[in-house]
This record gives C-alpha cells, sequence and structure tokens, in this order.
C-alpha cells in the first residue's frame, strides 16, 4: 500500500476544503470499500479527509413527511430505523440482504453510495480495464463475465453497481445532498450515478471538491407495501446478480401505482421506467408484469456468460410483482 496522510476534518468546510487542496485526496467514511482498494493498490489516493466525525449521522422525519438520513448514518442504523422499517420496508430488506452484519455496522450511507464495482478485472492489476486505467481497454467484455451487466453497457465497460441499499432508494425517487466550494446542491438519484459510455472512470455526478452529506426520501404512503429480492449464488455474503425492488399499490384490481428497480443489471441501479409504464392503469396479472418486463428488457444484451441474466431478472420482477399483489397492494 502506498503511503498516504491521514487527517480528521473538524467540520464540513473544512472537509472540502481539505479535498479541494489535493487532486489525489479522498473521502474516508467506514472505509469498507475504499480501504480494500487501497490495499490492492487499485486506489492510492495521497490524503485520507477523515469523516466519521461530521455532524452527518442523524435520520430525520420531514415536515413533508419524508425522511432526511445522513450521509454518515451507518448502513445498519438505516435499516434498524422505525420510520425505514415502518415506510420503506425494502429499503431496509435491500439493506440487510448486503454484506455482512459486522461491514453493515461500519459502512456509511455515503460510502454505499461511492462504492465501486466488483469486476474481477477492476481488482485484477494484470488486467485491461478502462475503469482502473481509462484507454487500456476490458477484459470483461471477452472474459469470464457472468456477473456482468445486460442494460446501459458500452464499449468500454460491462461492469455492474454493487450495491443493494441503491435498487431501493432508486426506486424511492430519493435526492442526493451534496456541499462543495461552489455551494449546496441537490442530484436526483437517477442522476447521481452514470452510464459507462466512453468514460467508465468517472461513475457519479459527484464533482472531485463535493461531499455527499445527506439523502432525502418523500413520502410515498404506498410503499409500505414494497418487497426487495436478491437473486445470488449463495445465500449470504454475495453480490446480486439480479435484484428487484419493488412497490405496489392496486385498486380494484387495477394497479394504481408502481416503484420498479433493478440491481446487479447495470453500471448503475437501474429504475424501471419502461417497465413501469406498462404497469400504471393496468390490471393487476401475471400476463401485465410479462408485459412489463418485455419492455424494459427490450434493449438487453447478453454475453458469453451472462445472457441468462435476462431471463431471470423477467422471472424475479413478474414473482415479485406477483407477491407484492398476494399481499394486498391497495395498503
Ligand atoms: Fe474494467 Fe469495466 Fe471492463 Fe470490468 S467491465 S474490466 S470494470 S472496464
Amino acid at each position: 500500500m502506498k503511503n498516504f496522510t491521514y487527517t480528521k476534518a473538524e467540520n464540513v468546510q473544512h472537509a472540502i476544503h481539505l479535498l479541494s487542496q489535493n487532486g489525489r485526496a479522498k473521502f474516508l467514511g467506514g472505509g469498507t470499500n475504499l480501504v480494500d482498494l487501497m490495499r490492492e493498490n487499485i486506489e492510492h489516493p495521497d490524503v485520507l479527509v477523515d469523516v466519521t466525525g461530521l455532524p452527518l449521522n442523524q435520520i430525520k422525519e420531514l415536515p413533508s413527511g419524508g425522511v432526511s438520513i445522513g450521509a454518515a448514518v451507518k448502513n445498519t442504523a438505516v435499516a434498524n430505523h422505525r420510520i425505514i422499517r415502518d415506510h420503506y420496508p425494502f429499503l431496509s430488506q435491500a439493506i440487510l440482504f448486503g454484506a455482512s452484519g459486522q461491514i453493515r455496522n461500519m459502512a456509511t450511507v455515503g460510502g454505499n453510495l461511492m462504492q465501486r464495482t466488483r469486476c474481477y478485472y477492476f481488482y485484477d492489476d494484470a488486467a485491461n480495464c478502462n475503469k482502473r486505467n481509462p484507454g487500456s481497454g476490458c477484459d470483461a467484455i471477452k472474459g469470464f463475465n457472468r456477473i456482468h451487466a445486460i442494460l446501459g453497457t458500452s464499449d468500454s465497460c460491462i461492469a455492474t453497481h454493487p450495491s443493494d441499499m441503491c435498487v431501493a432508494l432508486i426506486a424511492l425517487d430519493t435526492t442526493v445532498h451534496v456541499e462543495g466550494t461552489n455551494g449546496k446542491r441537490t442530484i436526483p438519484f437517477n442522476d447521481f450515478h452514470r452510464l459507462p459510455e466512453n468514460t467508465p472512470h468517472i461513475e457519479t455526478d459527484l464533482q472531485p471538491d463535493e461531499l455527499i452529506t445527506s439523502i432525502e426520501i418523500p413520502l410515498l404512503d404506498f410503499t409500505k407495501n414494497s418487497l426487495y429480492r436478491k437473486v445470488r449464488d449463495r445465500s449470504s455474503y454475495a453480490f446480486a446478480l439480479v435484484s428487484v425492488a419493488a412497490a405496489l399499490e392496486i385498486e380494484n384490481g387495477m394497479i394504481k401505482n408502481v416503484r420498479l428497480a433493478l440491481g446487479g443489471v447495470a453500471h448503475k441501479p437501474w429504475r424501471a421506467y419502461e417497465a413501469e409504464k406498462v404497469l400504471i392503469g393496468a390490471e393487476a396479472t401475471a400476463e401485465t408484469f410479462r408485459r412489463a418486463t418485455e419492455a424494459e428488457l427490450a434493449n438487453a444484451q447478453g454475453y458469453t456468460y451472462n445472457s441468462f441474466k435476462i431471463e431471470l431478472a423477467k422471472r424475479t420482477i413478474v414473482s415479485v410483482l406477483s407477491e407484492l399483489t398476494e399481499k394486498g397492494g391497495a395498503q
């Protein structure tokens, strides 16, 4: 591991100042991904700015009825919070399906959003990887790509985003609050993570001097009827081959409201807007659900070892929506 300087930020402005002073500085939250990457010589920052002492560790109910979650709140605290369990149960489920108890106790909300792909070739510094070394190529495209993306891929990168939590957050129309040397701004969750295109090394809309301060989830009363399903090679401590986050409201047999997102299939958490268009106002039947999946996966592209994900995603969506319908989507 390369030598680096460690500094504990005194407040948000201090943290931003420290980052803006050095182009090779990184914020350190729980360190559950960044420190691994430093040990593997994939990330080699000059400076680590520890942001764990900043006052960003609150979960607050908003006057609007939504909830604000500070960027330094631990994943475990989010999953176990009363508001999250009561109003957004699939967010709690998604977090608890991720990593291990020990990692969730350390990992922060901000860090979860910023975690990097688990593509094998990204972690192997002998492999060609446009994300790690722009312009070097992508060994995954013709390599062992069983865990890789089927939606929104490019000739430069077919990596997936590894988060479970972010799949529920994108379904919930979450907003990301950030602060940098130019002040504060908000980013809709769907715009926060990027598709690879020809710059897979640029993964988010976050500017080099910006710090995530919180996320905000609006109140959607029907999200009590929600479910997160994660399909993976083993039942714990594995990343999703495909995951589905869905919330459903049914009235008189018709779909009144739906939120649907996929994980394990793209470079970013994937909001299933095409499927939602088919579902809204339609009869809540397995035939409708299947039609919605066909619309969403119409442009999916499989590679040598991951084409199975296309049908797997369709079946998982149908299964989740059917279960939510049985549970009584009209809550
Ligand atoms: Fe690198 Fe992306 Fe290719 Fe993986 S899929 S080797 S992260 S460029």
